[in-house]
């Protein structure tokens, strides 16, 4: 019997198996980590493909089945079976990962293995159809989001092969796609913090202008507070940039807590149809700060445009382009 919770769909249809395996471009030298062996259909090819394969599974059973079935044969040798749950188990050296694994931990999953070091050279995974075309999604697709320009920041991916649900045992309820996924080498650096709180803000209203997202009241006040935090560090130690010093912070402040906040708790997505209403200053009430955030969106000619059609590259020039100003998102 299987497991619902742990996402235990077993692949069934052996020229699946062997079309997976072929497209990962295994090589006999590789080590391959597989998550999720599961009863070991894949594995099975992978040992006849590979090096040594390191399987991560977190069933018990699933373990002893796998032992059981590859016990006296020659491939034994070059298994090694790990039991726990990969989210927790510390990943070892691997050329290349290929896995059918559980839908729920798609988003973590992904995320360990691109900041897993050394990068690997590529990982072959089974996503629920969805969840695969928003990582490959390109600007001004309907599914382009934040998960897409961060899994794009790390790296490569491309879309090999649809999957319907009638190959699993018990079907699943989504159709699924294999993709391939290439660390990126040299990694684009980033601090973490900074790009994420960075994202997070051009995304909380994805369909909405650059513009009108920076008008928000509470995206201006965190980005003020952040300033006004690090201009406080910098003038402690004696840094007292005319610029920054010319800023009239008491003042600023005043404005922000008189205006309305009306517009801040809608979560990204499902803005399509939605008015895009920005907070309107009282006349004459632009507070200074206000005025620098929207003169780097001008400088970037960012105002007008949308986080649901930006390359990853103009993302990482609009965070330059802020950090220069001295606006930070962390
Ligand atoms: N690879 C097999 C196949 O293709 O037939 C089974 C795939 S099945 C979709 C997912 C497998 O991942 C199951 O064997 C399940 O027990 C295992 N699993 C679920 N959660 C896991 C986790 N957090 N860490 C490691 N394995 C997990």
């Amino acid at each position: 019997s299987f497991h619902k919770s742990k996402g235990q769909h077993i692949l069934k249809n052996p020229m699946l198996v062997d079309t997976i395996v072929q497209k990962s471009g295994i090589k006999s030298t590789d080590t391959i980590l597989e998550i999720g062996p599961g009863t070991g259909n894949l594995t099975k090819k992978l040992l006849e493909a590979g090096k040594l394969v390191i399987a991560v599974e977190v069933d018990p059973r699933m373990v002893l089945e796998l032992q059981r079935r590859f016990q006296g044969t020659p491939h034994s040798s070059r298994l090694k079976v790990i039991q726990g749950d990969v989210l927790k188990t510390e990943l070892p050296y691997f050329d290349i990962c290929v896995a059918n694994i559980p839908y729920q931990i798609s988003s973590p999953l992904t995320f360990k293995l691109l900041n897993h070091q050394p990068a690997f050279r590529c990982a072959i995974i089974m996503f629920q159809r969805e969840f695969a075309m928003r990582l490959v999604a390109q600007p001004g697709d309907k599914l382009y989001c934040r998960l897409t320009v961060n899994t794009q920041l790390l790296s490569r991916v491309f879309h090999l092969l649809k999957v319907g649900k009638n190959n699993f045992r018990p079907p699943p309820k989504v159709d699924s796609s294999v993709v391939r996924i290439e660390p990126r080498k040299p990694r684009i650096e980033v601090k973490q913090k900074e790009w994420d709180g960075f994202l997070r803000t051009c995304f909380n209203r994805k369909n909405k202008t650059l513009g009108a997202i920076f008008r928000q009241k509470n995206v201006l006040s965190l980005l003020e507070k952040n300033y006004k935090t690090l201009q406080a560090l910098n003038l402690s130690v004696g840094n007292r940039d005319a610029e920054m010093a010319s800023l009239r912070l008491g003042n600023a402040n005043e404005v922000e807590t008189m205006e309305m906040d009306d517009d801040n708790d809608d979560e990204d997505g499902g803005a399509d149809d939605e008015m895009d209403v920005e907070d309107g200053d009282a006349e004459g009430e632009t507070s200074e700060f206000k005025k620098m955030v929207l003169a780097v969106l001008k400088e970037g000619n960012f105002e007008e445009k949308r986080s649901s059609k930006l390359k990853l590259e103009e993302f990482l020039y609009l965070l330059s382009l802020f950090n220069k100003a001295g606006i930070h998102f962390s």
